[in-house]
């Protein structure tokens, strides 16, 4: 199983805005450039995370990009559900549908380790991702930029 591009990289913003204090909040072109990712691509992600309420925008002086307290307290589980959506991971009912989908022991099999790959991620939050040495590495990151 492989996630998307757009969820991979809405993740590392995810990340990012998790080690960032208060005094330091950056903008999505910022959080593009210190993630190494095209800033319209970043954009999207941004906006489908403010979507779903994990990143807000805090306006006026020393402004930015924020997580919420959903942000901070999301199990990456639940926030790779709504980013990957609930697809099964082979399209069983494409066009044209395969004609085995009815009576299938491997899609059944592919439906189980795909549950299983999300209830692994359920056990883990944003707060464990940013933990050491993810966490400082981040930040290091964003000394580069401005240093
Ligand atoms: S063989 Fe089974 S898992 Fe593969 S596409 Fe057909 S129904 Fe789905």
């Amino acid at each position: 199983m492989r996630l998307t591009k757009f969820t991979d990289l809405s993740l590392r913003a995810v990340m990012r805005l998790a080690v960032a204090g208060s005094a330091d909040a950056l903008t999505t072109r910022e959080v593009a450039e210190v993630m190494d990712v095209p800033y319209t691509h970043m954009a999207k992600a941004i906006s489908r995370l403010q979507h779903l309420g994990v990143v807000h925008t805090r306006r006026g002086r020393g402004g930015g990009l924020e997580l919420t307290a959903l942000g901070r307290q999301a199990s990456v589980g639940w926030l790779v559900r709504q980013l990957e959506g609930d697809e099964e991971v082979v399209a069983c009912e494409g066009d044209p549908p395969c004609p085995l989908r009815a009576a299938c022991r491997l899609r059944g099999a592919l439906r189980e380790a795909q549950r299983a790959f999300y209830a692994e991620l359920d056990r883990i939050t944003v707060a464990d991702l940013v933990a050491s040495p993810t966490g400082p590495a981040l930040v290091g990151l964003g000394a580069r930029r401005t240093g």
